[in-house]
């Protein structure tokens, strides 16, 4: 599909960040190309529906920034999931497994309307660590799941096998 092709035109590719034999994509020229951005983001929510979800989540930090867009473009309101530390108040915390040790992330208690439908952004899934973590803290806190997109999915790491059966939405899988 042409969204894909267009995603792969914007994505760079970074040897051995952020450590030697990673080889890390890059999507700030996309975030930095208007038209491209600005399409992604109607992909978005021609794929799930506008009415398909009342508030949108978006994963620190770069999901912070297509969350935002796509909040935007449809009136909905943005929740952060951020890193562990960083929300001001009462929070519910998710820990999943790096490669050398855990990460911790975190939502605030009082984040969603009891059943309101929240749409998980990130720019990118690789093993589905973190989308798996947010997806569990959205359902803690009162939410329910309507949807998860990444505009990049790397499926070699196996994220979308880890968070079956919720279903992941990619504009460009490779
Ligand atoms: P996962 O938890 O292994 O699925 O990693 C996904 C998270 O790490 C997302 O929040 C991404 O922003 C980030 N990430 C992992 N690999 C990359 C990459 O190659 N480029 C950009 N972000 C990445």
């Amino acid at each position: 599909p042409e969204v894909a092709a267009l995603v792969a035109s914007r994505v760079l590719d970074v040897p051995d960040f952020p450590v030697p034999g990673v080889l890390f994509k890059d999507l700030m020229p996309l975030f930095a190309d208007g038209a491209v951005f600005r399409e992604v983001t109607d992909r978005i929510v021609a794929h799930h529906g506008r009415d398909s979800f009342d508030v949108v989540v978006g994963i620190e930090a770069r999901g912070f920034v297509v969350a935002a867009a796509v909040a935007y473009a449809t009136g909905v309101g943005v929740v952060p999931v951020r890193k562990a530390g960083k929300l001001p108040r009462a929070a519910h915390s998710a820990s999943y497994a790096l490669e050398y040790g855990e990460a911790t992330l975190q939502v605030h208690t009082d984040a969603f309307t009891a059943g309101h439908r929240v749409l998980v952004v990130d720019d990118v899934l690789a093993t589905g660590g973190t989308a798996g973590a947010t997806l569990d803290l959205v359902e803690r806190a009162g939410g329910t799941v309507a949807g998860f997109t990444v505009l990049l999915e790397l499926a070699f790491l196996g994220g979308r096998d880890r968070l079956a059966p919720r279903p992941v939405h990619a504009l460009l899988t490779v």
